[in-house]
């Protein structure tokens, strides 16, 4: 089977948008976009008269190195938010299709599954097993009207990974039913290795990484999809004329030279130092009932008293997410990893907290 069987097949006959970018290259007289031949202003940084690459070619090598695969292996758009919306444009048909997720976890899979009016199948994460994935549930719940099913690993918000035994076999298993689709936005801070390794053998496997998190880049809103290279174009063919702003491309590529990588790699160390403490530390307090083994940038606490924990850590001037709306996790808040002072503060808000209770 073709993996594009599984997508729109109107998509497939498309005539996708072809922009004057895309349609010319070369020459130093440039009349073919209705480009004002002026910069707007004499003293910005750089001239953004001009439309940016749709996708920048310098970019498209520099991330191709880092994540391992070919160019054409490779989208890159705003943000992963972006790829998950492609992914579940290109692939879901409204009032027919579904998607599988396994709360709680990332909200966007819904919420773009909803937007397109596709179904939303929700196996839930095995609470009484450290919150692990239910393949066998998910396996279950695949129809044949699935086309999509996220995983996310480290997942958000319970922090931990899907080990890669248990991942190949789903891979395996769906082969031919379903695209798997592998959200990696954290998987600079953990020990395991990425799926994109899979996609060259499983042609329905797509990977999702992200400059936003380990990267520092979350303002620019890059993100990458890994894939085999018909379901990139794909993606190519449906996505806005010219996602990437020129001065995001400049702060991405910025971002993949040696010296950022390696600076990047430091503070992901030290980052996974400090979660380890963080953790021990938070473990110990009173009024704290559980916190999860954590893979990612941040840990989910569960406490004897959510709210009051949130509401002393605010008054702190500590803003932490609250898991209330994830079912299973009402109890719970996540707590992203700061700088050693900012973790310091988390501390000292939560032990008076520990202390008054
Ligand atoms: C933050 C996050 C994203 C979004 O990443 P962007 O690249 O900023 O769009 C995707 N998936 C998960 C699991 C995230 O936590």
């Amino acid at each position: 089977m073709n993996v594009l069987d599984l997508a729109r097949p109107e998509l497939l006959r498309l005539q996708p948008y072809s922009s004057a970018r895309m349609e010319a290259s070369g020459g130093n007289v440039w009349l073919n976009a209705n480009e004002l031949p002026w910069s707007q202003s004499a003293t910005a940084a750089r001239d953004l008269n001009r439309y940016p690459e749709p996708q920048p070619a310098a970019l498209l090598e520099a991330l191709a190195a880092q994540y391992a695969v070919s160019t054409t292996q490779l989208f890159v758009g705003r943000g992963s938010d972006e790829a998950i919306d492609l992914l579940t444009r290109g692939f879901c048909a409204a009032g027919a299709s579904n998607v599988v997720i396994s709360p709680p976890t990332f909200g966007m899979y819904a919420v773009a599954a909803r937007i397109q009016g596709a179904a939303v199948r929700e196996v839930p994460l095995l609470a009484n097993d450290r919150y692990r994935i239910d393949s066998a549930g998910i396996l279950a719940a695949v129809s044949a009207q699935t086309r999509l099913v996220h995983v996310c690993s480290p997942n958000n918000p319970t922090g931990d990974i899907v080990d890669a035994e248990t991942l190949l076999k789903l891979a395996d298993a769906l082969r031919g039913r379903a695209l798997l689709v592998v959200d990696e936005a954290y998987g600079e801070f953990s020990e395991e290795e990425s799926a994109s390794q899979l996609i060259d053998h499983h042609p329905h496997v797509v990977v999702l990484r992200t400059l936003s998190k380990a990267h520092g880049l979350a303002g620019a809103r890059i993100g990458v999809a890994l894939a085999t290279a018909p379901v990139i174009q794909l993606m190519r063919n449906i996505m806005a004329p010219y996602p990437l702003p020129s001065p995001c491309i400049d702060a991405a590529t910025a971002a993949m030279q040696p010296e950022a990588l390696k600076r990047t790699s430091e503070r992901v160390a030290l980052l996974r130092n400090e979660r380890e403490w963080l953790r021990r530390a938070i473990a110990g307090l009173t009024g704290v009932t559980e916190v999860l083994p954590s893979q990612a940038n941040f840990l989910a606490v569960r406490f004897v008293d959510a709210e009051g924990s949130y509401a002393r850590l605010a008054s702190a001037g500590v803003i932490v997410r609250s898991l209330r709306k994830y079912t299973g996790l009402e109890d719970a808040l996540r707590i992203t990893i700061g700088t050693h002072e900012e973790n310091l503060a988390v501390l000292s808000a939560l032990d008076q907290s520990s202390r008054a209770a």
